[in-house]
């Protein structure tokens, strides 16, 4: 299986891998409403190069600025 990445750095990748190998839980475990999962999509220096399902509580998470989830690829 090739590398579908190859240019992100090696921290990056097991960002990545970390990511979509989580259990996606179905309720939240803090408030106990079910999950969204809301498709978000990475950049690395303007190209769009990966997009993941990342569960999203309507109660909890959208308070706050889901953005932040976004930041790998600044540094
Ligand atoms: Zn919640």
């Amino acid at each position: 299986m090739s590398n579908p990445y190859p240019d992100l750095p090696p921290h990056v990748k097991e960002l990545f891998d970390t990511l979509t190998s989580l259990p996606t839980p179905e309720y939240c475990r803090h408030c106990g409403s079910k999950l969204l999962n809301v498709d978000t999509t990475f950049f690395s220096r303007g190209e769009k190069f990966w997009t993941v399902p990342l569960p999203v509580c309507p109660k909890c998470d959208l308070k706050e600025d889901t953005a932040t989830f976004i930041s790998a690829d600044v540094c």
